[in-house]
């Protein structure tokens, strides 16, 4: 059974699980992919709701049966993917899958869904409002916002013409009222 699926990829600092979030509450055909990570959990996370978590020899073992659409090791030692099986779950509901992957997986994502996927770069206005953002938000350290931000220009750069529509995340509001057309437009169409 085939359905639709819509793909968010982001720099950190971008605004995509604001976002992301937003679209969920208001189409409830919207239904989010729950990825397989090596990650350990962190704070309230729980498997099978935010990761289906696993040890990083379980992940390899996966790789190994070929149960993954997509993979990436997003991190050094931290991997991400997305599992046949979850994308067989929720199109047998007759949902329309939502993905927030990586900027590379994204771009994998697309490929293999072809016309029956949506795929939305969330771009900050800039390099410079980016690295604002990450200081305003305080968590990281001048270091990691360095890396953050000079992994987001790159991000940037691999993104451009790869993705079928480009958010510009200047004003909360402006973008949310953007992402609610063009993903009502996909869903309905
Ligand atoms: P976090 O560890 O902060 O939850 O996620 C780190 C990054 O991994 C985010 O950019 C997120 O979008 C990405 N990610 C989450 N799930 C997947 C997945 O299944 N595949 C890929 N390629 N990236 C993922």
């Amino acid at each position: 059974m085939n359905g639709k699926v819509v793909i968010f990829s982001a720099p950190s600092g971008a605004g995509k699980s604001t976002i992301v979030n937003h679209l969920l509450k208001k189409y409830p055909e919207l239904e989010f992919s729950i990825s397989a990570t090596s990650r350990a959990p962190r704070g309230n996370e729980r498997d099978g709701r935010e990761y289906y978590f696993y040890s990083a020899e379980q992940f390899r073992q996966m790789i190994a049966e070929d149960r993954f659409v997509e993979h990436e090791e997003v991190y050094p030692g931290s991997f991400y993917g997305t599992l046949k099986s979850e994308v067989e779950r929720i199109w047998a509901k007759g949902h329309v899958i939502v993905f927030d992957i990586d900027v590379r997986g994204g771009v994998n994502v697309k490929r293999i869904f072809g016309d029956s996927a949506f795929s939305v770069f969330i771009q900050a206005p800039s390099v410079e409002v980016l690295r604002q953002r990450l200081v305003g938000r305080g968590t990281d350290s001048a270091e990691a916002i360095e890396k953050r931000v000079a992994k987001a220009a790159s991000e940037m750069e691999f993104a451009a013409g790869k993705f079928d529509y480009v958010l510009v995340n200047d004003d909360l509001d402006t973008a949310l009222d953007e992402a609610d057309r063009v993903i009502g437009n996909f869903i309905r169409a």
